[in-house]
Protein backbone atom coordinates (compact mmCIF):
# COMPACT_ATOMS: atom_id res chain seq x y z
CA UNK A 1 0.00 0.00 0.00
CA UNK A 2 1.28 3.52 0.19
CA UNK A 3 0.93 4.13 3.18
CA UNK A 4 4.06 4.61 4.89
CA UNK A 5 4.67 4.26 8.79
CA UNK A 6 6.78 6.45 10.83
CA UNK A 7 10.21 5.74 12.20
CA UNK A 8 12.34 7.19 14.61
CA UNK A 9 13.92 10.27 12.87
CA UNK A 10 10.72 11.01 11.40
CA UNK A 11 9.10 11.05 15.05
CA UNK A 12 12.12 12.98 16.39
CA UNK A 13 12.06 15.80 13.17
CA UNK A 14 7.79 16.06 14.41
CA UNK A 15 8.46 16.45 17.86
CA UNK A 16 11.25 19.53 17.31
CA UNK A 17 9.23 21.16 14.34
CA UNK A 18 6.22 21.17 16.69
CA UNK A 19 8.52 22.24 20.01
CA UNK A 20 7.06 18.66 21.78
CA UNK A 21 8.82 17.90 24.53
CA UNK A 22 7.39 14.23 25.92
CA UNK A 23 5.59 14.49 29.25
CA UNK A 24 6.58 11.98 31.87
CA UNK A 25 2.39 13.19 33.79
CA UNK A 26 0.71 12.24 30.25
CA UNK A 27 2.42 8.70 29.67
CA UNK A 28 3.70 9.95 26.20
CA UNK A 29 6.49 7.16 25.00
CA UNK A 30 6.08 7.13 21.16
CA UNK A 31 6.60 3.98 18.80
CA UNK A 32 9.74 4.23 16.86
CA UNK A 33 9.35 0.82 15.60
CA UNK A 34 6.90 -0.09 12.38
CA UNK A 35 7.71 -3.97 13.46
CA UNK A 36 5.75 -3.32 17.21
CA UNK A 37 2.98 -1.42 15.33
CA UNK A 38 2.25 -3.73 12.68
CA UNK A 39 2.32 -6.34 15.51
CA UNK A 40 0.32 -4.94 17.27
CA UNK A 41 -2.40 -4.04 14.73
CA UNK A 42 -2.01 -8.17 13.30
CA UNK A 43 -2.85 -8.98 17.08
CA UNK A 44 -5.84 -7.12 17.25
CA UNK A 45 -6.74 -8.72 14.78
CA UNK A 46 -7.85 -5.97 12.79
CA UNK A 47 -9.97 -6.12 9.43
CA UNK A 48 -10.74 -3.44 6.73
CA UNK A 49 -13.85 -1.63 6.98
CA UNK A 50 -13.44 -2.13 10.36
CA UNK A 51 -14.41 0.94 12.91
CA UNK A 52 -11.23 1.15 15.81
CA UNK A 53 -10.97 3.58 18.84
CA UNK A 54 -7.34 4.49 19.81
CA UNK A 55 -6.80 6.16 22.94
CA UNK A 56 -3.94 8.46 23.01
CA UNK A 57 -2.43 8.79 19.21
CA UNK A 58 0.43 10.82 20.14
CA UNK A 59 2.34 11.52 16.99
CA UNK A 60 0.20 8.83 14.91
CA UNK A 61 2.21 5.76 15.02
CA UNK A 62 -0.11 3.34 15.63
CA UNK A 63 -2.83 5.34 14.10
CA UNK A 64 -1.04 4.96 10.56
CA UNK A 65 -0.75 1.30 11.35
CA UNK A 66 -4.36 0.97 11.90
CA UNK A 67 -5.30 2.71 8.81
CA UNK A 68 -2.69 1.32 6.74
CA UNK A 69 -4.52 -2.41 8.27
CA UNK A 70 -8.29 -0.66 6.32
CA UNK A 71 -9.76 0.14 9.88
CA UNK A 72 -11.45 3.61 10.36
CA UNK A 73 -10.02 4.99 13.46
CA UNK A 74 -11.53 7.32 16.25
CA UNK A 75 -9.15 8.40 18.13
CA UNK A 76 -8.81 10.35 21.55
CA UNK A 77 -6.06 12.51 22.53
CA UNK A 78 -6.09 14.53 25.83
CA UNK A 79 -2.94 17.12 24.48
CA UNK A 80 -4.82 19.55 22.31
CA UNK A 81 -0.72 19.91 21.14
CA UNK A 82 -0.70 16.63 19.79
CA UNK A 83 -4.32 16.28 18.46
CA UNK A 84 -3.24 19.36 16.18
CA UNK A 85 -0.64 17.85 14.83
CA UNK A 86 -1.88 14.42 13.57
CA UNK A 87 -4.37 15.38 10.81
CA UNK A 88 -1.46 16.74 8.64
CA UNK A 89 0.91 13.86 9.59
CA UNK A 90 -1.92 11.48 9.07
CA UNK A 91 -2.68 13.36 5.60
CA UNK A 92 1.17 13.45 4.70
CA UNK A 93 1.38 9.53 4.88
CA UNK A 94 -1.89 8.22 4.02
CA UNK A 95 -2.89 9.61 0.14
CA UNK A 96 -6.12 10.94 -0.78
CA UNK A 97 -7.79 12.22 2.74
CA UNK A 98 -9.35 15.78 3.11
CA UNK A 99 -9.87 17.34 6.35
CA UNK A 100 -13.48 18.24 7.65
CA UNK A 101 -14.18 20.80 10.93
CA UNK A 102 -17.36 19.38 12.53
CA UNK A 103 -17.09 21.23 15.86
CA UNK A 104 -20.75 20.58 16.01
CA UNK A 105 -20.40 16.73 17.32
CA UNK A 106 -21.10 16.63 20.70
CA UNK A 107 -19.23 13.69 22.26
CA UNK A 108 -20.60 14.05 25.99
CA UNK A 109 -19.13 14.32 29.42
CA UNK A 110 -19.46 12.32 32.06
CA UNK A 111 -21.29 14.20 35.47
CA UNK A 112 -17.62 15.18 37.00
CA UNK A 113 -16.40 15.61 33.40
CA UNK A 114 -14.96 19.47 32.85
CA UNK A 115 -16.24 21.37 30.35
CA UNK A 116 -20.25 21.04 29.02
CA UNK A 117 -18.93 22.51 25.62
CA UNK A 118 -19.07 20.17 23.04
CA UNK A 119 -15.18 18.64 22.53
CA UNK A 120 -13.56 19.89 18.99
CA UNK A 121 -13.71 16.53 16.39
CA UNK A 122 -11.67 16.85 13.50
CA UNK A 123 -12.71 14.38 10.81
CA UNK A 124 -10.08 13.33 7.76
CA UNK A 125 -12.25 11.63 4.76
CA UNK A 126 -10.66 9.89 1.50
CA UNK A 127 -12.24 10.52 -2.03
CA UNK A 128 -15.49 8.77 -0.62
CA UNK A 129 -16.42 10.63 2.20
CA UNK A 130 -15.79 8.20 4.25
CA UNK A 131 -14.55 8.93 7.62
CA UNK A 132 -11.37 7.31 7.63
CA UNK A 133 -9.84 8.97 10.88
CA UNK A 134 -11.58 11.03 13.61
CA UNK A 135 -9.95 13.16 16.20
CA UNK A 136 -11.61 13.70 19.73
CA UNK A 137 -9.55 16.27 21.68
CA UNK A 138 -10.78 15.16 25.06
CA UNK A 139 -9.61 12.99 28.39
CA UNK A 140 -10.64 9.71 27.20
CA UNK A 141 -12.01 9.11 30.76
CA UNK A 142 -14.16 11.94 30.28
CA UNK A 143 -15.67 10.38 26.72
CA UNK A 144 -19.53 9.02 26.98
CA UNK A 145 -19.88 8.56 23.08
CA UNK A 146 -17.93 8.59 20.56
CA UNK A 147 -18.68 10.23 17.29
CA UNK A 148 -19.59 8.43 13.99
CA UNK A 149 -19.95 4.65 13.94
CA UNK A 150 -20.23 2.47 17.14
CA UNK A 151 -16.37 1.01 17.33
CA UNK A 152 -15.80 -2.77 17.31
CA UNK A 153 -12.68 -2.85 18.97
CA UNK A 154 -10.41 -0.84 20.98
CA UNK A 155 -6.41 -0.80 20.19
CA UNK A 156 -4.23 1.84 22.09
CA UNK A 157 -0.48 2.16 23.70
CA UNK A 158 -2.14 3.82 26.49
CA UNK A 159 -0.92 6.20 28.39
CA UNK A 160 0.51 4.63 31.46
CA UNK A 161 -0.53 6.41 34.38
CA UNK A 162 -4.32 5.67 33.38
CA UNK A 163 -4.21 2.38 31.25
CA UNK A 164 -6.38 0.50 33.90
CA UNK A 165 -8.75 3.36 34.41
CA UNK A 166 -8.82 3.73 30.59
CA UNK A 167 -9.29 0.56 29.40
CA UNK A 168 -12.24 -0.51 32.62
CA UNK A 169 -13.96 3.25 31.50
CA UNK A 170 -14.02 1.86 27.41
CA UNK A 171 -15.17 -1.66 28.07
CA UNK A 172 -17.66 -0.21 30.24
CA UNK A 173 -19.14 2.40 28.11
CA UNK A 174 -18.65 1.04 25.06
CA UNK A 175 -20.78 -2.11 24.50
CA UNK A 176 -19.76 -2.26 20.80
CA UNK A 177 -16.28 -3.02 21.92
CA UNK A 178 -15.89 -6.75 21.37
CA UNK A 179 -12.11 -7.08 21.17
CA UNK A 180 -8.95 -4.82 22.46
CA UNK A 181 -5.45 -5.10 22.08
CA UNK A 182 -3.79 -2.90 24.61
CA UNK A 183 0.28 -1.94 25.00
CA UNK A 184 0.80 -1.21 28.90
CA UNK A 185 3.58 -1.56 31.34
CA UNK A 186 4.54 -5.33 31.20
CA UNK A 187 3.84 -5.30 35.53
CA UNK A 188 0.34 -3.79 34.73
CA UNK A 189 -0.34 -6.68 31.93
CA UNK A 190 1.04 -9.40 34.60
CA UNK A 191 -2.32 -8.30 36.54
CA UNK A 192 -4.75 -7.73 33.81
CA UNK A 193 -4.10 -11.09 33.24
CA UNK A 194 -3.28 -12.90 36.51
CA UNK A 195 -5.83 -15.96 37.33
CA UNK A 196 -7.27 -16.26 41.54
CA UNK A 197 -4.78 -17.42 43.64
CA UNK A 198 -1.43 -15.95 41.56
CA UNK A 199 0.60 -13.08 43.11
CA UNK A 200 -0.50 -10.46 41.30
CA UNK A 201 -4.22 -11.38 41.04
CA UNK A 202 -6.41 -8.39 42.74
CA UNK A 203 -8.91 -5.81 41.60
CA UNK A 204 -7.21 -4.87 38.04
CA UNK A 205 -7.45 -9.25 37.64
CA UNK A 206 -11.31 -9.58 38.95
CA UNK A 207 -12.70 -6.49 37.00
CA UNK A 208 -11.15 -6.99 33.64
CA UNK A 209 -12.34 -10.76 33.50
CA UNK A 210 -16.00 -9.22 34.30
CA UNK A 211 -16.09 -8.33 30.98
CA UNK A 212 -13.08 -9.96 28.57
CA UNK A 213 -11.17 -12.40 28.53
CA UNK A 214 -7.65 -11.29 28.86
CA UNK A 215 -4.18 -12.92 27.60
CA UNK A 216 -0.69 -11.41 27.93
CA UNK A 217 0.81 -12.46 24.09
CA UNK A 218 4.15 -10.47 23.50
CA UNK A 219 6.44 -8.25 25.61
CA UNK A 220 7.55 -5.64 24.59
CA UNK A 221 11.45 -3.90 25.14
CA UNK A 222 11.99 0.10 25.88
CA UNK A 223 14.13 0.43 22.96
CA UNK A 224 10.74 0.87 20.66
CA UNK A 225 10.18 4.28 22.22
CA UNK A 226 10.97 7.73 22.35
CA UNK A 227 11.64 8.84 24.83
CA UNK A 228 12.38 5.10 26.47
CA UNK A 229 10.49 4.39 29.36
CA UNK A 230 12.18 2.59 32.42
CA UNK A 231 10.11 -0.46 32.57
CA UNK A 232 9.03 -2.88 29.71
CA UNK A 233 5.62 -3.40 28.38
CA UNK A 234 3.44 -5.64 27.30
CA UNK A 235 0.61 -6.70 24.73
CA UNK A 236 -2.68 -7.68 26.27
CA UNK A 237 -5.41 -9.39 23.88
CA UNK A 238 -8.95 -8.77 25.17
CA UNK A 239 -11.92 -10.46 24.40
CA UNK A 240 -15.15 -9.68 25.13
CA UNK A 241 -17.43 -11.98 27.29
CA UNK A 242 -20.92 -12.24 28.94
CA UNK A 243 -20.49 -10.86 32.03
CA UNK A 244 -20.66 -13.62 34.92
CA UNK A 245 -24.24 -12.60 36.56
CA UNK A 246 -27.11 -11.93 35.06
CA UNK A 247 -28.92 -10.99 38.18
CA UNK A 248 -27.04 -8.27 39.78
CA UNK A 249 -25.55 -5.07 38.43
CA UNK A 250 -22.11 -4.74 37.81
CA UNK A 251 -21.54 -1.74 40.43
CA UNK A 252 -22.87 -4.35 43.12
CA UNK A 253 -20.81 -7.02 41.93
CA UNK A 254 -17.24 -4.44 42.13
CA UNK A 255 -18.08 -3.29 45.43
CA UNK A 256 -17.78 -6.74 46.78
CA UNK A 257 -14.15 -6.93 44.82
CA UNK A 258 -13.58 -3.65 46.31
CA UNK A 259 -13.88 -4.68 49.66
CA UNK A 260 -12.28 -8.48 49.32
CA UNK A 261 -9.02 -6.62 47.80
CA UNK A 262 -8.98 -3.78 50.48
CA UNK A 263 -7.94 -6.24 52.90
CA UNK A 264 -6.15 -8.59 51.14
CA UNK A 265 -5.02 -10.65 53.88
CA UNK A 266 -8.39 -10.98 55.56
CA UNK A 267 -10.80 -13.60 55.22
CA UNK A 268 -13.95 -12.93 53.01
CA UNK A 269 -15.90 -13.01 56.16
CA UNK A 270 -13.89 -10.17 57.34
CA UNK A 271 -13.25 -7.96 54.89
CA UNK A 272 -17.14 -8.56 53.12
CA UNK A 273 -18.72 -7.22 56.99
CA UNK A 274 -18.79 -4.09 55.48
CA UNK A 275 -20.70 -4.54 52.38
CA UNK A 276 -22.55 -7.35 53.95
CA UNK A 277 -23.70 -5.56 57.11
CA UNK A 278 -21.83 -7.75 59.74
CA UNK A 279 -19.56 -10.59 59.12
CA UNK A 280 -22.55 -12.99 59.87
CA UNK A 281 -24.14 -11.85 57.32
CA UNK A 282 -21.34 -12.16 54.82
CA UNK A 283 -20.51 -15.67 55.71
CA UNK A 284 -24.36 -16.63 55.13
CA UNK A 285 -23.65 -15.13 51.67
CA UNK A 286 -19.95 -16.92 51.32
CA UNK A 287 -21.42 -20.01 51.84
CA UNK A 288 -24.66 -19.55 49.51
CA UNK A 289 -22.13 -18.44 47.00
CA UNK A 290 -20.84 -22.42 47.54
CA UNK A 291 -17.33 -20.88 48.46
CA UNK A 292 -15.43 -21.24 52.16
CA UNK A 293 -15.82 -18.37 54.38
CA UNK A 294 -12.14 -18.78 55.50
CA UNK A 295 -10.73 -17.64 51.97
CA UNK A 296 -9.10 -14.75 51.03
CA UNK A 297 -10.38 -12.51 48.29
CA UNK A 298 -6.89 -13.53 46.15
CA UNK A 299 -8.17 -16.83 45.66
CA UNK A 300 -11.95 -16.35 44.68
CA UNK A 301 -12.32 -15.49 40.67
CA UNK A 302 -14.90 -12.91 39.05
CA UNK A 303 -17.98 -15.66 39.00
CA UNK A 304 -17.66 -15.75 42.69
CA UNK A 305 -17.46 -12.53 43.71
CA UNK A 306 -20.64 -12.51 40.76
CA UNK A 307 -22.30 -15.47 43.39
CA UNK A 308 -21.45 -13.13 46.67
CA UNK A 309 -23.18 -10.01 45.41
CA UNK A 310 -26.02 -12.08 43.86
CA UNK A 311 -26.82 -13.80 47.91
CA UNK A 312 -26.56 -10.29 49.11
CA UNK A 313 -28.74 -9.10 47.07
CA UNK A 314 -30.95 -11.39 47.68
CA UNK A 315 -31.06 -10.94 51.12
CA UNK A 316 -31.31 -7.57 50.89
CA UNK A 317 -35.01 -6.60 52.28
N1 LIG B 1 -0.15 5.96 20.35
C1 LIG B 1 1.10 6.68 20.39
C2 LIG B 1 2.24 5.72 20.10
O1 LIG B 1 2.02 4.53 20.16
O2 LIG B 1 3.33 6.20 19.80
C3 LIG B 1 1.33 7.39 21.73
C4 LIG B 1 1.21 6.51 22.96
S1 LIG B 1 1.69 7.30 24.47
C5 LIG B 1 2.19 5.89 25.43
C6 LIG B 1 0.17 7.73 25.28
C7 LIG B 1 -0.65 8.85 24.62
O3 LIG B 1 -1.85 9.05 25.39
C8 LIG B 1 0.02 10.21 24.56
O4 LIG B 1 -0.19 10.76 23.28
C9 LIG B 1 -0.71 11.06 25.62
O5 LIG B 1 -0.75 12.44 25.34
C10 LIG B 1 -2.09 10.44 25.57
N2 LIG B 1 -2.89 10.55 26.82
C11 LIG B 1 -2.45 10.60 28.10
N3 LIG B 1 -3.47 10.65 28.96
C12 LIG B 1 -4.62 10.62 28.21
C13 LIG B 1 -6.01 10.64 28.52
N4 LIG B 1 -6.44 10.69 29.79
N5 LIG B 1 -6.89 10.63 27.50
C14 LIG B 1 -6.47 10.57 26.21
N6 LIG B 1 -5.17 10.54 25.86
C15 LIG B 1 -4.25 10.56 26.83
Amino acid sequence: SAITLLGPAEIRALAQRAGIRPTKTLGQNFVLDGGTVRKIVRQAGVTAGERVVEVGPGLGSLTLGLLEAGADVVAVEIDPVLARLLPGTVAAHVPGLTLDTDTDTDVGTDAAGAPDAPAPVVVLRDGDGRARLTIVTQDALTVTELPGPAPTALVANLPYNVSVPVLLTFLERFDSLERGLVMVQAEVADRLVAPPGSRTYGVPSAKVAWYAAARRTATVGRAVFWPAPHVDSALVRLDRREPPAATVSRQEVFAVVDAAFAQRRKMLRSALAGVAGSSAAAEVAVRAAGLDPQVRGEQVDVVGFARIAEALHAARP
